[in-house]
């Protein structure tokens, strides 16, 4: 038996490739289960795997794709039977473990969820790690004591996957979002998914910065990091929280002590990478209550694995538009 796969190399000069090949199963890596995907996902962090930057690949040739959606043919592990639809993201696979990016998946059941009963393997990518990590940001600031009676929720890289993902949940949640985007232009469409308020990414970082700001935000979701997260952090209500998972604006942030001490903000780091069972589980069964795929459909684009080099280069670039979702 053989199956089709993104393979990722690297040639000897360094330089980072992938093509389409078919691979006998016997290349299928270790693990008690084994999975047709359905649908895979297109990540910030596929785009890392997928150029080779910030060295997350250390063993080629690989197969990318931190995220998919498929069935299981064949396991040894009683938790899964063939037949039975699943959810895969986190635990490092599509970096140190073979991916999504293939027709096929062979991997340890400890890192799969059931799909939920109400949702599609379509929809379950359509979301994927972004619209995972979106919701558990959201969960985190509401166990923190937020309320949509508390004011303003900022969502940052809200044009993004995640960013798009979390406006939509907080929305349907009843809050009032608004949101930061480095294209303004698009915010008809944060609009339709239930965004109030859009502000672009300039006119958030002028001014001079100061240590603390006008206090305007109940909470925010922030999927950028660097200069962005630093400044909001000083506009946050007192009492308020700030749920952050992303660095696609830099891995450093400069801010204060003061909003911390003066203002009681706190700082809620999100990784969905090694997120519990239970934790995952939990994520996906809201996220099938609150997540309306139909509104969400003019952000989807489908590729298949032919187009993920160039999508690769796009989402490192910022350019992603809402979800970019790959059918093997
Ligand atoms: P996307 O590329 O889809 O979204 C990122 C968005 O950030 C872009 O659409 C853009 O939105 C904004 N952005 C991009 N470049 C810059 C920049 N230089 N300065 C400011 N804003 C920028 O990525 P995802 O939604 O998949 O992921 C978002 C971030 O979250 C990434 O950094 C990713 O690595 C991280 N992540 C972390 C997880 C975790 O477990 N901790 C899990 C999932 C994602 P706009 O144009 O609207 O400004």
């Amino acid at each position: 038996m053989s199956f089709s796969a993104l393979i990722t190399d690297k040639d000897a000069a360094g330089a980072v490739s992938s093509q389409v090949a078919v691979l006998d199963d016997a290349r299928l890596p270790e693990g008690n289960v084994t999975v047709d995907v359905e649908w895979s996902g297109l990540n910030y962090k596929d785009g890392l795997c997928l150029t080779g930057a910030a060295g997350l690949v250390r063993t080629y040739p690989h197969v990318a794709g931190i995220d998919f959606a498929g069935t299981v043919s064949a396991s040894d592990d009683p938790r899964y039977r063939p037949g039975q639809k699943v959810i895969l993201t986190g635990w490092r696979v599509g970096e140190t473990h073979w991916g999504g990016y293939a027709q096929k998946a062979r991997l340890n059941a400890d890192w799969l969820v059931p799909l939920p009963e109400t949702m599609t393997m379509r929809t379950a990518m359509v979301l994927g790690t972004a619209g995972l990590t979106a919701m558990l940001a959201v969960s985190r600031l509401e166990a923190a004591g937020l309320t949509p009676a508390a004011g303003e929720v900022l969502v940052t890289g809200a044009s993004g996957g995640a960013g798009s993902v979390a406006v939509m949940l907080l929305a349907r949640l009843g809050y009032s979002v608004a949101v930061v985007s480095g294209r303004p232009e698009l915010g008809e469409d944060l609009k339709r998914l239930g965004a109030a308020t859009v502000i672009s990414r300039e006119d958030f970082l002028a001014g001079p910065d100061r240590p603390m700001e006008s206090a305007r935000w109940a909470g925010a979701v922030d999927a950028v990091g660097g200069a962005i997260l630093g400044r909001l952090i000083k506009q946050v209500k007192p009492g308020g929280a700030v749920a952050a998972f992303g660095n696609a604006a830099g891995i450093e942030f400069t801010t204060s002590v003061l909003p911390f001490i003066m203002r009681g903000v706190s700082l809620i780091g999100v990784d969905s990478v090694m997120q519990p069972y239970a934790a995952r589980v939990a994520a996906w069964a809201r996220l099938a209550e609150i997540f309306d795929a139909a509104a969400y459909e003019t952000l989807v684009t489908e590729i298949g694995l032919a187009g993920l080099p160039d999508a690769a280069k796009q989402v490192l670039a910022g350019k992603v538009h809402g979800r970019i979702i790959v059918k093997p």
